[in-house]
Parts: structure tokens; C-alpha cells; sequence
């Protein structure tokens, strides 16, 4: 467990697949369900178990005399129109970081942005640690001070739908559509993604561990990780009234990459047949016509697409988009051996190059675009055109990234809700993709740059915002 943890820091999706013929529903059907929220529940005393999340924006340090970009002229000027109706979006590995080391560039590119309060995320699908803990780790890796507000890793977006936030349009902070049910989540480390899922405000959290205490008989092999599964297992929560009976499990996520694949497929099989997520149930209604996953059972959500990531073995290790194939695959074949004919999975997936993530990284990059209004403007600037209710819209996301099947693709497909963002896509050479090698992207970028440093001030230039 160990080595496969110090493996996900040098996380790097290497060819992602972006699956084209899901069906999105759950997504939206949460979506509405989140505008409905009751309007107060107390606070959980899971939610306390960590830190709270770090709010408002940071403090934008005063790093002066920064020879590495000054001496390359990347120096912003004051007051020019549209200056600060830009922002950047940076995919970590590949991009900032190569194999858990900072990419030359990449630290003095970041304080240069925060230096003249140009707003910027760290949009990654990585994932499997809590974003405070991974945003210490990079701000530690990078010497750049981050914060949780300008960060969003894979599983980010799901804190939505345990907790409302003051950057979903139209709601309060409040509860959010799935905090009080009962979720069932998986991930490199299921005991870890329990205690992120709690983090983020769900409330009544199982993982395989616990299905498999309760109820040894559901996997008939011996479990490899006895001894693990013992010392995370939790006891099962009562079934929510008025129902009784089996517990009923209501939303299934895989955080991360799952370790143990066949117990999980095992369990996420039983509840997608079964009768409105009970567990030790099957449905009446499959094999009918229309009848699968059409009888109240768990809503499943995966967290990145990325069928391989690059860890510290020579060759790609299978990521979570084939973990998510194997369960496609076998939905296939039991639904064509019970019903005839094969049934397609239903899913959520979300993470680049998939809508929502950038719909949510857009959503984060506006709320800090507006915090800045508040905040003083960089010395010199204090004149008209600048500070607070100044800044205007946000009219163009820079997205820098390595990978043209995610970073790319997602920002090239991606329509901003009322089209006044426009997300420009830029593609660097220092990550997994090798013009030698692979060619000519299929997915083209607005840019190629040799690296984060020359991403960013190609934008700068753009923008009118480089000194001469
Ligand atoms: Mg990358």
C-alpha cells in the first residue's frame, strides 16, 4: 500500500479516452436536485475530522526581483484594458511537475502570476488524498504558496454534491442533494477516499471493506488484504427510515484509481442489479425492455476517464478509465446473457477532457477572479482601472496542458454556459506528449509552447500585458 501511495504522487495520465457515448444525466438530474436543497443542516461531526478547507483567497505574496522571469521580460504593465479579464488553468504533471520535481520554469512562472494577481488554478486529474493535503504537498514541491480555493483535482467536483458552494450559480452554501445519503466510494485507498468523501461533507459513508465485514459470504475467495480490510472496516449504518430492510446504498463514486478490482466490481455489479440499491436484492426489472438500472439503483460516478497513467514502472499502469472498461465490459455480458440483448452502462464520468470538470474549474476561476477585486492592486497599479469592481468579466481561460486527449481536447470542447469565457487551449512540450514520436496532436492546441514559462507569456504577449 505504501509504494502504490508514493506512486500516486508522480501521477501522470498518459492517454485518456474520452468515452463519447455515456450518458450524462446524472450530472444534470444532481444538478437540479442541488438548486432544491433544503436550506440548513447542521454541520456533521465527520466534517471535523479534518481541517476546514482554506477560504478566500490567498495571500498573494510580494516576490520582487525575480531574476529568472524579469531578465525574459515577463513583467506585467499597469492599467491596460482587459488585463485582468484573464486567467490561466495548469494541468500539475507534465505541466509544473515531472515525476513529483519542478519542472524548470514552472515555480517562477506561478509567483509571477500571483506577484500581479492574475488568477490561475492547478487542474488535474489526479487525485486519491484530500485537496488541502495535496495542495500543502505541491505548494512544498513547487515553493509556491497554493491554496485549496485556486485547486481542483479529479474528485473535486463531487464535494457539490455533499455541500453547495457560493460558486454554484443561483445557491447558498447549504447541503447538497447526496449529503445525507448513503454513498458507497472506492479508490486506490478506500479507506483514504472515505475519509475525503467525508471531508467534503457526505455524511454516511461506506467502502467495500464494510460490505465485505458485515456480509463475508458476498466475496467466496480469500480477500488478499484480510488484515487491511479488518482495520477499515467500519460496522454498516442503520438503513435510513421509513424504509427498514437491507440498507440501501444511493450513490456509488469511484474517487481514484480502485485497487482491488475484483471485490469492487463484484459489489458495484450486485448494487447495480439490485433493487433500489439494496444490498442482497435483484430487481424484478431487469431483463425487461428498458429495465435495467430503471429500479431506484445507485447513480455511479467515476472521477477521470484516464485508461493509463505513468508511474515509476517503465511501462503505463491501467488507470481508472480501464477499471471503468472491465466494469463496462461485464455490464455488456450480464445484460446480454440475462436480458437478450446488451444493455449500455449507465455513468457519470466527469474529469478532463469531460464538460463538467472545466464547467467547475470555470466556476472556481471566477469566484477567485472576483475575490481579487478585493484585494489591493500590485504596487503602481493603484490607479484608475484598478482594484476592487474593476476587473470586469472573465473573458478568456488560458488551458496549459501536456496531454492533447484531455488538456486539450476538454478545453477545445468545451462552450462556456452563456459563451462569454472563451478557454484557450496551449500545449506544452515537456509532458507526455513527444512531437517526434506521436506526431502531429490530434487535438490542436491554439499553441504549442516549449514550456509553462513560454505558455504563459505567449498569453501575456496576447493580452497586451508584457512589458516591451
Ligand atoms: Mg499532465
Amino acid at each position: 500500500m505504501k509504494v502504490f501511495s508514493q506512486t500516486l504522487l508522480g501521477r501522470v495520465p498518459i492517454h485518456s479516452r474520452p468515452c463519447q457515448t455515456l450518458r450524462y444525466h446524472h450530472v444534470a438530474a444532481a444538478a437540479s436536485l442541488t438548486r432544491t436543497a433544503p436550506a440548513s443542516v447542521s454541520a456533521s461531526s465527520a466534517t471535523t475530522r479534518r481541517p476546514a478547507l482554506v477560504s478566500g483567497p490567498y495571500h498573494v505574496p510580494k516576490l520582487h526581483g525575480l531574476p529568472l522571469l524579469s531578465t525574459r521580460g515577463l513583467g506585467t504593465t499597469a492599467n491596460k484594458p482587459g488585463l485582468r479579464g484573464f486567467a490561466f488553468a495548469f494541468d500539475i504533471d507534465g505541466v509544473l511537475l515531472h515525476l513529483a520535481e519542478p519542472i524548470p520554469g514552472a515555480p517562477e512562472t506561478l509567483r509571477h502570476l500571483q506577484e500581479n494577481q492574475i488568477p490561475f488554478i492547478l487542474l488535474t486529474n489526479g487525485g486519491g488524498k484530500h485537496d488541502a493535503d495535496r495542495v500543502a504537498e505541491l505548494s512544498e514541491r513547487l515553493g509556491v504558496p497554493l491554496s485549496t480555493d485556486n485547486f481542483v483535482q479529479s474528485h473535486t467536483p463531487f464535494r457539490e454534491l455533499a455541500m453547495t458552494t457560493a460558486t454554484q450559480p443561483g445557491t447558498k452554501p447549504g447541503p447538497g442533494p447526496l449529503q445525507d445519503k448513503t454513498i458507497l466510494v472506492t479508490g486506490s485507498d478506500p479507506a483514504k477516499a472515505r475519509e475525503i468523501a467525508e471531508a467534503y461533507g457526505f455524511r454516511r459513508v461506506v467502502i467495500p471493506a464494510d460490505i465485505l465485514a458485515a456480509e463475508p459470504a458476498i466475496y467466496p475467495f480469500e480477500p488478499l488484504l484480510q488484515e487491511r480490510y479488518a482495520a477499515t472496516a467500519r460496522p454498516l449504518p442503520p438503513p435510513l427510515p421509513p424504509s427498514g430492510g437491507p440498507l440501501k446504498i444511493d450513490a456509488i463514486f469511484v474517487f481514484n484509481d480502485p485497487r482491488d478490482w475484483a471485490l469492487d466490481l463484484q459489489i458495484i455489479a450486485d448494487l447495480l442489479l439490485s433493487e433500489q440499491g439494496r444490498l442482497g436484492t435483484y430487481s424484478r426489472r431487469n431483463g425487461s425492455p428498458g429495465g435495467w438500472q430503471a429500479d431506484g439503483q445507485p447513480a455511479l460516478y467515476f472521477s477521470n476517464p484516464d485508461l493509463f497513467w505513468s508511474a515509476r514502472y517503465p511501462l503505463p499502469r491501467l488507470g481508472q478509465g480501464a477499471f471503468q472498461a472491465a466494469l463496462a465490459g461485464m455490464w455488456d455480458e450480464i445484460t446480454r446473457v440475462r436480458g437478450g440483448e446488451a444493455a449500455e452502462l449507465v455513468r457519470t464520468v466527469i474529469g478532463k477532457p469531460h464538460r463538467h470538470t472545466y464547467e467547475y474549474a470555470e466556476r472556481v476561476l471566477e469566484a477567485y477572479h472576483a475575490s481579487l477585486a478585493a484585494v489591493p492592486p500590485p504596487k503602481g497599479e493603484e490607479g484608475a482601472g484598478a482594484g476592487a469592481g474593476a476587473r470586469g468579466p472573465l473573458h478568456r481561460v488560458y488551458m496549459v496542458g501536456d496531454n492533447p486527449e484531455s488538456d486539450i481536447r476538454g478545453a477545445n470542447d468545451y462552450r462556456s454556459r452563456d459563451g462569454r469565457t472563451e478557454w484557450v487551449s496551449v500545449l506544452v512540450r515537456t509532458g507526455v506528449w513527444d512531437e517526434a514520436r506521436d506526431g502531429e496532436p490530434r487535438q490542436k492546441p491554439k499553441m504549442i509552447a516549449d514550456d509553462v514559462r513560454a505558455a504563459v507569456r505567449w498569453a501575456l504577449e496576447r493580452e497586451g500585458a508584457l512589458d516591451k
